[in-house]
Formats: C-alpha cells, sequence, structure tokens
C-alpha cells in the first residue's frame, strides 16, 4: 500500500476517455499518471495493441515505486503478421488482466492503454468493455485511451476529451521521435 491520505482516494471513482485523432491520448494519461503518483496513489497503465517494453514511458515507471506499465499486445503497430485469432486471444487476455487489476481495489489509477482502439478493430465490444468498468473496486478511476470512441462509451464515462489534429509533423515526413513519441 503506498503512503497516500485516504481522503484523496475516497473521491477517485470516475471513468475518464482520450480520444481524438490528434496527438496526446497516451501522453495525458500518463500525466495523470505521474500526477497521482506523486500524490502516492497507486497507478498502473496497462497496454492493449502495445507488444513490449522499451518506450520512454517504460524507463520512467520503472524509476517510481508506485507507477507501473504492462504491454499486453497484439502488435499491430510493426507490421508483423498477426492471425485474427491470435488478435482476440491476447485481446481477451488483456482482459482478464484488466479485470483482475479493477477488481484487485490495490490501484488508485488504472490507464486502459489503447483499449478504444481495440474496440475500433472490433477486437471487442462496447458491451463488454462496460461490463470490465462495472467490475472495478469502489474509488478506482479509470482512463481509456484510443480513436474513434463508440457513443455507448461516451455515454457510460464522466470525462471525455477529444483531441483534434490540426496539425502533425508526420505530415511533412516527421516520423517518430524517441522521447517524443515513445
Ligand atoms: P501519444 O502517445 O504521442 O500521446 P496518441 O496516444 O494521441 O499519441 P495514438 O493514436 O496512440 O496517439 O498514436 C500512435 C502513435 O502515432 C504515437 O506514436 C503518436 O505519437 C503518433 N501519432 C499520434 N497522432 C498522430 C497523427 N495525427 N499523425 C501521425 N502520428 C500520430
Ligand atoms: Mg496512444
Amino acid at each position: 500500500m503506498s503512503g497516500c491520505d485516504e481522503n484523496i482516494k475516497k473521491k477517485l471513482g470516475l471513468v475518464h476517455v482520450y480520444t481524438g485523432n490528434g496527438k496526446g491520448k497516451t501522453t495525458a494519461a500518463m500525466g495523470l499518471g505521474f500526477r497521482a503518483s506523486g500524490r502516492g496513489l497507486n497507478v498502473i497503465m496497462l497496454q492493449f495493441l502495445k507488444p513490449a517494453k522499451g518506450y520512454g514511458e517504460h524507463l520512467a515507471s520503472e524509476k517510481l515505486e508506485n507507477f507501473t506499465i504492462e504491454p499486453m499486445g497484439p502488435d499491430h503497430m510493426c507490421g508483423k503478421e498477426i492471425t485474427r485469432e491470435e488478435d482476440i486471444r491476447l485481446t481477451m487476455k488483456g482482459i482478464e488482466r484488466s479485470r483482475e487489476v479493477l477488481e484487485s481495489g490495490e490501484y488508485d489509477l488504472v490507464i486502459l492503454d489503447e483499449i478504444v482502439n481495440s474496440l475500433r478493430l472490433e477486437l471487442l465490444k462496447p458491451s463488454e468493455v462496460i461490463e470490465l468498468l462495472e467490475s472495478r473496486a469502489p474509488n478506482t478511476e479509470v482512463v481509456l485511451t484510443g480513436r474513434g470512441v463508440p457513443p455507448e462509451i461516451v455515454e457510460y464515462a464522466d470525462l471525455v476529451t477529444e483531441m483534434t489534429l490540426i496539425k502533425h509533423p508526420f505530415d511533412k515526413g516527421i516520423g517518430a521521435r524517441k522521447g517524443i513519441e515513445y
């Protein structure tokens, strides 16, 4: 258990969604995680569609005893061939792990990074995500990230922010940079 004032925890339990086509969804979730960890809250980020450690955020979280990050795959980012069956199997495994974490009450802030993209890819149904969120222990705050949030999830959430794409350096040929994108 982290050294956190119990009064802080009493006010937690809401659901946030960070969506949209602009950059900043995962970054915003991590920023919130950083702030919460500073208050002694226990934070975990479970990453759907990200297969392995090695990003800057993984290295940073290793320096914080109350901010954990777990990549759970499947890998959609690196162009590797993956069957639909394998995709669904890993997504279901990710859901099982998420349920275990949410039900445990051990974490005050649970970030389900890219889970909205799993919905968009039809690896999951909105009803399954809502059922998962309903399983959370009292005072567990949750953040969902990813593009294209469906209306059922917007309806269920307490806070929804859409990042609007106005400009991105990718469009002038500047690719992902260490320390900025990963
Ligand atoms: P970040 O992780 O940088 O906060 P994000 O979570 O908002 O970005 P994702 O949809 O998860 O964005 O995008 C995956 C990758 O694509 C990330 O490396 C991200 O920085 C980058 N990216 C985000 N938005 C755009 C965009 N509009 N054009 C090109 N690349 C983008
Ligand atoms: Mg993201």
